[in-house]
């Protein structure tokens, strides 16, 4: 740090060094040599009961398909809608959506946890508010309209049509001699596609602590993503009537936890919170929106609000701030302390060098909220966040934090080491056993392990190349979406492509991208497409070059699915976003389609 920002964080109130080693102090505490391997991954094989859908089956039993379609989409959350809505406004027919849930909606349709709503504000997260001619009614979406906002852009673009619900993929394999992809499920399906999409979504493989005792358990237990209604009562609203005679504990303490843990406190007898490492709880601010607000906007309003959101949190400093909430502070902070310093006589040239003052002064601000929320001094220090704010994922939430004053309810704060384990009773944390009733996991989803492992089912590709053998040593992907010897496949993930912290913006331009490529296929009579190795190499270079930076930022990290549990590798970030930025990348491929090329894909002609 140079003198004068030095002087800077002094004027303050701040010290650096004396932070950067609190930081790490706390990093190093939660550093685990098994990394992801202290998490089990709940599949077919493991914990399968923790999967199943609490919902009523709605379905109808059917026999097997064996029929052929154009395109085969696998995922019905927010990538397959907005692929779907491309495909039909291209004027596609012949399309399947495949998913294991019961309706579209992905993590939407999951998660019906009481409280659970978004975090990133509705008029960006919902996408097509324009084209649909709707408006949230708040500004942070719950997940009922976010789920009802799912199917009203799947009636819309009529693309219930023809879909298996309550399908799980079991495994896809390429055919070189018909040039078709056949799809195997769990319901002894043998379909065949010309195109295959995998849309498998980040968080849709939820995962346990793999804690000694785990299967031990005699009470009631869950995991969030699975919310069962029918022991608890109540809805995602709350009122959670059948926990007012339990002992409840709920095991993490990230997003989902944040948002649920009030509705716990608020209607369990008892209520223990086990916490490795407090998430930073913001203000939340939440409203209704007033339709005015939007009427006066040209169109084309939700892009330019998405790119302007996207831009801001991926660090660029404009003066412009539609969205102006928590996620965005950093930058606003930026521009104050820039005009401090000037007027402190220091030149400032490069305002990025402003960032950690700003990161440190917000950090300061979500402490200083715990202080002031809090009652108990020393359930307030233990839920003090100590680390950079994006390290981890940021919470907004104006009741989670009170919920500690309730008299029902105890932090039981495990000091960076995790819970101990579970026995027939309950948890074991800090060597000492907590009888429950029902025990809560919050515990997430395996988003960090390589994605050909992570999905659960395996591809094969031409030569019986299986996408794992081809990925073992990180992703090699053209633009993310292809990748060689596997022809007519597109992947939609946050792979080797532009990560915005919001999700429907990263999924809506890969939507457009693939959508536009099977158009083109179509119009120009190509029934073959795949990226040539050339492409890829140079696609892999460019992701390796742009890790440099992404990588040593992750490396001070304290561990978070964000940084594959502290086991930051270059192996790693070939498995992660592309590190240049998700406008730079949007820019990419948006070029690439401009020029009409199609370059670095090998097209055949049917
Ligand atoms: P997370 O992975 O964020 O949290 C898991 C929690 O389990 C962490 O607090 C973790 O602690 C804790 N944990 C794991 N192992 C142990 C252990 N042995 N003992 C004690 N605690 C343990 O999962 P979430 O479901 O909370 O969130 C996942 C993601 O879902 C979010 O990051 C977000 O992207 C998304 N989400 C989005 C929302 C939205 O607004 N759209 C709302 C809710 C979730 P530690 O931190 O120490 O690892």
């Amino acid at each position: 740090m140079t003198p004068d920002l030095q002087a800077l964080a002094a004027e303050l109130g701040i010290d650096p060094v004396a932070l950067h080693l609190k930081y790490r102090a706390e990093r190093d505490r939660r550093l685990r040599p098994e990394g992801l391997g202290q998490f089990v991954r709940i599949d077919r094989a493991h914990h399968h009961r923790y999967e199943e859908d609490p919902r009523p089956p709605n379905r109808a039993h059917r026999e097997p398909l064996t029929d052929q379609m154009e395109i085969a989409v696998i995922g019905a959350g927010f990538g397959g809608l907005l692929l779907g809505a491309e495909l039909r406004k291209a004027g596609f027919q012949n399309i399947r959506f495949i998913d294991r849930a019961g309706d579209f909606g992905g993590v939407w349709y999951w998660n019906r946890y009481p409280g659970a709503a978004c975090d990133t504000e509705a008029p960006i997260y919902l996408p097509m508010l324009e084209e649909l001619g709707v408006l949230p009614s708040r500004k942070y979406a719950k997940g009922p309209e976010i789920f009802a906002h799912c199917r009203l852009i799947a009636e819309k673009f009529d693309l219930y049509r023809d879909c298996c619900f309550h399908t799980d993929v079991t495994a896809i394999h390429w055919d070189e001699a018909s040039g078709l992809w056949t799809i195997e499920t769990d319901q002894g399906d043998t379909m065949r596609a010309r195109h295959v999409v995998v849309s498998a979504g980040v968080m849709d493989r939820p995962k346990l602590a793999d804690l000694p005792g785990l299967d031990s358990f005699q009470g009631h237990s869950f995991h969030t993503s699975r919310w069962d209604y029918d022991y608890t009562g109540g809805s995602p609203d709350g009122g959670l009537s059948g926990l007012a005679d339990k002992v409840v504990g709920i095991i993490g303490t990230g997003a989902t936890a944040v948002q649920c843990v009030p509705h716990l406190g608020a209607s369990a007898n008892q209520l223990y919170v086990f916490q490795r490492t407090p998430s930073s709880i913001d203000v939340r601010d939440d409203r209704e929106l007033d339709p005015r607000e939007f009427a006066a906007l040209a169109p084309g309003w939700q892009q330019r609000r998405m790119e302007n959101f996207t831009a801001l949190v991926g660090g660029a400093i404009l003066d412009e701030d539609l969205v102006n909430d928590g996620w965005t502070t950093i930058p606003r902070t930026i521009r104050e302390l820039v005009a401090r310093a000037r007027a402190m006589g220091m030149a400032i040239d490069n305002s990025h060098a402003l960032a950690p003052l700003a990161d440190m002064l917000k950090m300061g601000d979500i402490r200083a909220r715990v202080d002031a929320l809090v009652g108990n001094p020393v359930t307030a220090e233990a839920l003090k966040p100590w680390y950079d704010r994006f390290c981890k994922r940021p919470c907004f939430h104006d009741d989670y934090l009170p919920t500690f004053n309730r008299p029902n309810v105890t932090l039981v704060d495990t000091q960076g080491h995790g819970v101990n384990g579970i026995t027939p009773q309950g948890v074991v944390a800090n060597g000492r056993e907590y009888p429950l009733d029902c025990l809560i996991y919050s515990t997430g989803y395996d988003a960090s392990s390589p994605y050909a492992e992570r999905i659960s089912f395996g591809i094969t590709g031409r030569n019986g190349k299986t996408l794992k053998d081809k990925w073992a040593q990180g992703a090699l992907t053209f633009h993310g979406y292809a990748t060689h010897d596997f022809p007519n496949l597109f992947i939609m993930s946050h792979v080797q492509t532009g990560l915005s912290l919001n999700f429907p913006h990263m999924i809506g331009e890969q939507a457009r991208h693939i959508g536009w490529i099977l158009s083109q296929a179509r119009d120009r009579g190509v029934v073959r497409i795949e990226a040539t190795q050339a492409a890829e190499d140079d696609w892999v270079a460019q992701i390796d070059a742009a890790a440099v930076s992404m990588v040593e930022a992750l490396r001070e990290c304290t561990p978070s699915y964000f940084n594959h549990e502290g086991n930051v590798s270059r192996l790693n970030a070939r498995n992660s976003a592309y590190g240049g930025g998700a406008l730079a990348f949007y820019r990419i491929i948006a070029n690439w389609r401009a020029e009409g090329l199609l370059a670095g894909l090998q097209l055949t002609q049917g």
